[in-house]
């Protein structure tokens, strides 16, 4: 008996979101090896759209590595810093926290700036920061996937190149969902995943170097990350390790989709969904917990009234209508929850089917629902 799963479930939390059908199908296409020529050619075309993709000025080396969002973490980590390098991190949530963590690991001196959970990094608290003065790096995200706080990269990352730091951003839940403009926001390195805002199944994660990353790499401790053997296979066609072919085509057919939808009317759609749902939420009582300016698009961190159950709002959702929706981490635990509208899941169907369940949810725990 197979133990597949056999119902499509409404993915609406903080990851996976929906895979688009197109890149389903482009899963069942023959496997073949990571040096075959069809393949060679598809990795080809892969760089040159995340180049376009990422908006990475000419001289970049844009590329995807295997693994999730936190093993394009780990590349443009372990490939920028060095024992003693020193590292400002913008902690604004779980993911700066874990960004922080593995600038240690690869044996940094770490900085921590804080930032109160559910709020974006200030420019001039960036500024004063670095005042200090002889930071190698500051690795900061761009989305905030635990708070559904949006941080200002555009402004944020000159700041640290004029104090001469090299700029580290996490887009992984932005890419394909919020403007990302890696050449003017003078981004030296970033990376994303798949299975956010691009539509596929997770398994290979987007990175660019840009050229100022690349002139300062640093000697990479990893195996598996090192960008000069990544860089041997992706452009000198060596072997490095086995990539899923099948992944290759996801990634391939996700991207594909990206540009024919265009960069522009995606990032716009992504805004629109976020502003239908946002109204809807009000005919519940229900609201964001970040400002108005610092909200993400693409995940909405909806605070949980006082006296609802919110493990039972999110069983209630799964059981009954096959919804998913994310749980607050950390701090945030049993405070929020966390609905994600990204790539396919971005979508006015599914949030007026979200916004029905949720009714049923409050209904089923006793509570009025309307304001
Ligand atoms: C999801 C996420 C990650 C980690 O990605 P995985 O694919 O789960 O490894 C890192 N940073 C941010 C901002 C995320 O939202």
């Amino acid at each position: 008996m197979s133990l597949l799963p056999d119902n499509t479930r409404i993915l609406l939390g903080p990851g996976p979101s929906m895979t688009v059908p197109r890149v389903m199908r482009a899963m069942a296409a023959p496997t073949l090896s990571h040096l075959d020529p069809v393949v060679l050619a598809l990795i080809d075309d892969i760089r040159a759209r995340l180049v376009r993709l990422f908006l990475a000025p000419e001289g970049s080396f844009a590329f995807a590595v295997s693994g999730t969002g936190t093993a394009g973490m780990e590349t443009a980590v372990a490939n920028l810093v060095a024992a003693g390098s020193r590292v400002l991190v913008v902690v604004t949530g779980y993911f700066g926290d874990r960004l922080a963590q593995m600038c240690e690991r690869y044996g940094a001196s770490v900085t921590r700036l804080e930032v109160e959970w559910g709020r974006a990094c200030d420019p001039d608290a960036l500024r004063s920061a670095l005042s200090a003065g002889g930071f190698d790096l500051v690795a900061m995200v761009h989305a905030e996937t635990s708070t559904g706080v949006l941080n200002p990269i555009d402004r944020l990352a000159p700041i640290a190149h004029e104090h001469g730091a090299l700029t580290l951003v996490d887009a992984v839940s932005s890419f394909g969902g919020h403007p990302l403009d890696v050449a003017a926001w003078e981004i030296d390195a970033c990376y994303s995943c798949t299975q956010k805002c691009l539509g596929a199944p997770s398994g290979m994660a987007p990175v660019v170097f840009g050229p100022r990353a690349l002139a300062r790499r640093v000697k990479c401790r990893s195996f598996y990350f090192d960008l000069q053997l990544l860089e041997d296979h992706w452009l000198r066609r060596k072997y490095h390790h086995t990539m899923s072919s099948a992944l290759v085509y996801t990634l391939s057919e996700a991207l594909t989709i990206v540009e024919e939808e265009g960069l522009e009317s995606r990032w716009a759609r992504h805004e629109r969904n976020h502003h239908f749902l946002l109204d809807r939420l009000q005919t519940l009582n229900l609201s964001v917990l970040p400002p108005v300016g610092e909200r993400l698009w693409t995940l909405n961190a909806v605070k949980v009234p006082p006296g609802i159950d919110e493990a039972a709002v999110r069983k209630h959702l799964l059981d009954e209508f096959s919804i998913e929706i994310g749980a607050g981490l950390g701090a945030l635990g049993g405070k929020i929850w966390r609905v994600g509208l990204m790539g396919a899941s971005s979508s006015p169907q599914l949030i007026v089917l979200l916004l029905g369940a949720l009714e049923s949810a409050f209904a089923a725990q006793g509570r009025a629902i309307h304001a």
